[in-house]
């Protein structure tokens, strides 16, 4: 045992990483970091039947894109290897036949078959369900004759019948479960493989985690865990269940509510510095108000006393919030940087590249402030790199206007703009805005119309900064094809 922390994250890859998944992870790394402990991934793969190709390295992606590194685990190695649970079935296995030869597990011969039958029968009884320890009391003669039909047959702890089990939890407090509700659970399956039970106690004694940070889901299954501990006469680590995350109407999180793969918040333009501080404050928080931390004020502050029992509120509104704070705190050429890579990934192939940055430096600031996500930037400025295609274009003609009245209003603007000296935005502003009064027509009209023109868009940056950005020959090119289209 060491003094040492040394928290784990262990999943199984059965799936995408969910928010809840990641959370767990997060904290964990966080006491680690606090601590200057270890943070130890350790994958659990043990039931072979739910693995899913493709979910460890979606996990692992997970935590990278969170910059959450593990300090011992798949990738990086360590000394208490290996890190994937199916590369240790015979440690599992020994440990489960010793429990056995002590008289503290049994092998069971029950077919899945008596067993659906045992089940069927219980809930016709409304009995509570679980295994009814039939193979428990077998004689030495009966398992010696079981063994010779080489009856398949798993290996069952011996759970207490009667009394209690406790346990501290750093968040809940002491713990206590009626030992009639636990029954004499499966630690080794018939396929050799143990279950997560046996794999997640063996492990994390082998290991010397001294903190476990898990979901709520896994509180009832602690007994279980607390007498493997005791029957192995190894010292269990602490224990903290990390609250359920709920959607804002209080119910379980679920798709709906924006339960997906942390990785689509990748894909949708989430910054990773965003959900980063937003899954730390799932559960935990600094005071009653703070918001907004960075990752080293998360780190020097984290700690498990501050980890709430009562579920938290998953809101993915809050998310979007958070993330468009984040951008805005971005320095204007941080963000020029990050908008050149989606848009290298994201125009069109006949685009002309490279995509210049001082270009990308001039557009910035048109939409700094109102950028939610990443994912915004390309719908919102592709019409500065592109030209637009289908003249006239849609949603030229505004409400209250009609053909005649928008070309007219065109001309209009296309003789204005060839008086335009100097071609800024106020200039521009200048001129236009008096356009609207002569035309008799309302600004937002006129305006619209030249933004359509210009941009083929509906809705986009300021216009007169962006027919600055643009230039004088695109605009002007943009509103006489335009024109041409109507006529
Ligand atoms: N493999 C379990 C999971 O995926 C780990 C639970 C635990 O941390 O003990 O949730």
């Amino acid at each position: 045992m060491t003094n040492q922390v040394r928290v784990r994250y262990a999943p199984s890859p059965t799936g995408d990483p969910h928010v809840g998944n990641i959370r767990t992870a997060l904290f964990s790394w966080l006491y680690a970091r606090h601590t200057g402990g270890k943070f130890i991934v350790r994958i659990e793969d043990t039931d072979v039947s739910r693995t899913v190709e493709g979910a460890l390295e979606s996990i692992l992606g997970a935590l990278e894109w969170l910059d959450l590194d593990w300090d011992e685990g798949p990738k990086v190695g360590g000394n208490y290897g290996p890190y994937v649970q199916s590369e240790r079935l015979d440690l599992y296995k020994d440990i489960a036949e010793k429990l056995v030869a002590e008289g503290k597990a049994y092998y069971c011969y029950c077919t899945p078959e008596r067993l659906r039958l045992m089940r069927e029968d219980q809930t016709q009884r409304k009995q509570p369900p679980g295994y009814d320890r039939t193979c428990r009391d077998l004689t030495k003669t009966e398992i010696e004759k079981l063994a010779e039909e080489q009856i398949p047959h798993v290996i069952r702890f011996k759970f207490p019948v009667d009394g209690e089990t406790s346990f501290n939890d750093l968040i809940r407090g002491e713990v206590k479960f009626s030992n009639h509700t636990v029954d004499d659970f499966v630690m080794l399956k018939s396929d050799g493989y143990p279950t997560y039970h046996l794999a997640n106690v063996v492990d994390d004694h082998l290991m010397d985690i001294t903190h476990v940070l898990r979901a709520e889901e896994w509180l009832s299954s602690t007994p279980k865990h607390v007498k493997i501990y005791d029957a192995l006469g190894y010292n269990p680590p602490l224990f903290a269940h990390l609250p359920l995350i709920l959607g804002p109407d209080r119910s379980k999180l679920s798709k709906r509510h924006g339960e997906v793969s942390v990785l689509q918040y990748r894909d949708m333009g989430y910054l990773p510095e965003a959900m980063f501080n937003f899954l730390a404050l799932l559960g935990w928080s600094l005071d009653d108000h703070t918001e907004l931390m960075s990752i080293s004020d998360l780190i020097d502050n984290f700690s498990i006393e501050r980890i709430g029992k009562a579920g938290a509120i998953f809101s993915l509104e809050k998310l979007t919030w958070m993330n468009g704070t984040y951008i805005r705190q971005m320095s204007s050429s941080e963000l020029s940087t990050k908008i050149k890579s989606i848009l290298d990934d994201t125009l069109p192939d006949n685009t002309i590249r490279p995509i210049s940055l001082d270009y990308i430096n001039t557009i910035t600031p048109l939409i700094h402030e109102r950028l939610k996500t990443m994912s915004e930037v390309t719908e919102l400025v592709d019409f500065f790199f592109l030209d637009i295609p289908n003249y006239p274009p849609e949603g030229l003609i505004q409400k209250g206007m009609d053909e005649i009245q928008t070309l007219e209003a065109l001309r209009r603007t296309s003789d204005e703009l060839t008086r335009v000296q100097s071609w800024n935005a106020e200039k521009l502003e200048n001129i236009l805005r008096p356009l609207a009064e002569k035309l008799e027509v309302k600004t937002g009209q006129l305006f619209g119309s030249i933004r359509v023109a210009i941009t083929g868009k509906k809705a986009t940056p300021p216009l007169f900064e962006t027919m600055e950005v643009l230039g004088e020959d695109i605009c002007k090119k943009r509103i006489n094809d335009t024109i041409a289209s109507l006529e």
